[in-house]
């Protein structure tokens, strides 16, 4: 046994005292998750954690799991995976080229921009991200940080061509089309492009299966694009029939409507020329009125869908800050009502997996505005948030 005092230097009186011979011994024989040595940035994208949810957990009587898709360490969120495979694709295809003044326009609400912005940064390129004006500021201030270009435009529907992603593939058309600018642009496209779902059917899906050691009773999330869900669903679905796969549409959206056999039950919807207004919901992220490339990857493997209103989400976020020390964003708590909801329906013993997509921290400015500070409240229910 070694006193410590003799390895942390004289004159310190010993505590305690460890062995370390025997604790370097049990740190060896442990089955450790060895990492390697990652190159650059990318390397901190993906393999995220899997966790259950005490307290949604244990007033269920399910087991309910967050993926921590928040922790991935480029532009923390599961866009990550996105931007990075786009990326790697357009290279491959050798539609960018590192380094040669290339410059990628994208249109997002904010989550891809940011992933979009720290990657094309290690890996250089500039980033130009269009992004609807009333997202929280919290996403534009650190876009600007990262040097990306950012134009934030007025909400508008899909067919203006000031809308964030029309603006954006115009953009990159009129650079290319400029002889005088520096290299090309080159629109992401996340909505329509297949990388999208296909980063998270070779990541996330196969993580979640492999986590839960393939036993999965359902899985929740939400869509934007549409890609994480449909990525999910197709990897998962082949090995486990009996999986159910359920959205999460926060109010305003019309995905809910659409998701049984392919029908499209709104002709203007599908045009996409209803305007969704902007104010219908705070949560930022999901919930969208038309269907994308992606979103339809996924359609038919999704069983069902679960409606959820913002006091809801305000309600659940605090619920999981209070709880269980979870600081998380708009779309996460939305993921979250779903879940407890469909656990409640479905009765106790199911396991059901959900995206824990971004950090509170992004949201300071007008999500966590309405849900305003927990204070020392211990007496929320459930019931209440879930209205059973
Ligand atoms: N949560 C947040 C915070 C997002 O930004 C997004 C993507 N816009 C999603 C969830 C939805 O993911 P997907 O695009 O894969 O449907």
């Amino acid at each position: 046994r070694v006193p410590i005092n003799s390895i942390a230097g004289a004159g310190l009186a010993p505590k305690d005292h460890i062995d370390l011979e025997d604790r370097t011994k049990k740190i060896n024989e442990a089955d450790r998750h060895v990492v390697e040595i990652g190159e650059g940035i990318e390397a901190c994208v993906g393999n995220t954690p899997l966790f259950r949810i005490k307290s949604l957990s244990e007033e269920t009587g399910c087991d309910i799991l967050g993926k921590a898709e928040f922790l991935n360490g480029a532009g923390g969120s599961p866009k990550d995976r996105v931007a990075f495979n786009m990326i790697k694709t357009a290279e491959e295809q050798g539609l960018l080229t590192p380094h040669s003044g290339d410059t990628i326009y994208e249109g997002t609400v904010g989550s891809t921009g940011i992933s979009l912005a720290t990657i094309c940064r290690a890996r250089g390129y500039l980033a130009h991200i269009c992004m609807p004006s009333d997202q929280a500021t919290e996403k534009s201030d650190l876009l600007l940080k990262l040097g990306a270009v950012v134009d934030r435009v007025p909400p508008a529907p899909i067919i203006d061509p000031m809308h964030f992603v029309n603006r954006a593939r115009n953009l990159a058309a009129d650079h290319t089309a400029d002889p005088t600018r520096a290299g090309r642009g080159y629109f992401a496209d996340q909505f329509e492009n297949q990388a999208n779902w296909q980063a998270h059917f070779e990541g996330t899906g196969p993580e979640i299966y492999q986590q839960c050691g393939g036993k999965v009773d359902a899985f929740v999330a939400g869509a934007g694009t549409g890609g994480t869900i449909a990525g999910v669903a197709r990897f998962l679905k082949p090995k486990l029939p009996n999986l159910r796969v359920v959205l999460a549409d926060p109010q305003g959206s019309g995905l809910f409507n659409r998701i049984k056999n392919g029908v499209m039950f709104d002709p203007l919807e599908r045009e996409g020329t209803r305007r969704r207004s902007q104010v219908d919901t705070i949560v930022e992220g999901i919930g969208i009125n038309r269907v994308t490339a992606n979103f339809e990857a996924g359609r038919e493997l999704i069983d069902d869908a679960i409606k959820v209103n913002d006091e809801e989400a305000l309600a659940m976020a605090r619920w999981l800050a209070e709880k269980d020390g979870m600081f998380v964003g708009s779309s996460s708590a939305v993921n979250c009502v779903a879940a407890a909801r469909l656990a409640r329906l479905s009765g106790p013993g199911q396991r059901i997996v959900t995206i824990l997509c971004d950090s509170g921290t992004r949201h300071l400015s007008k999500f966590w505005t309405h849900a305003g500070d927990i204070g020392g409240r211990t007496d929320t229910k459930l019931s209440h948030i879930l209205g059973d």
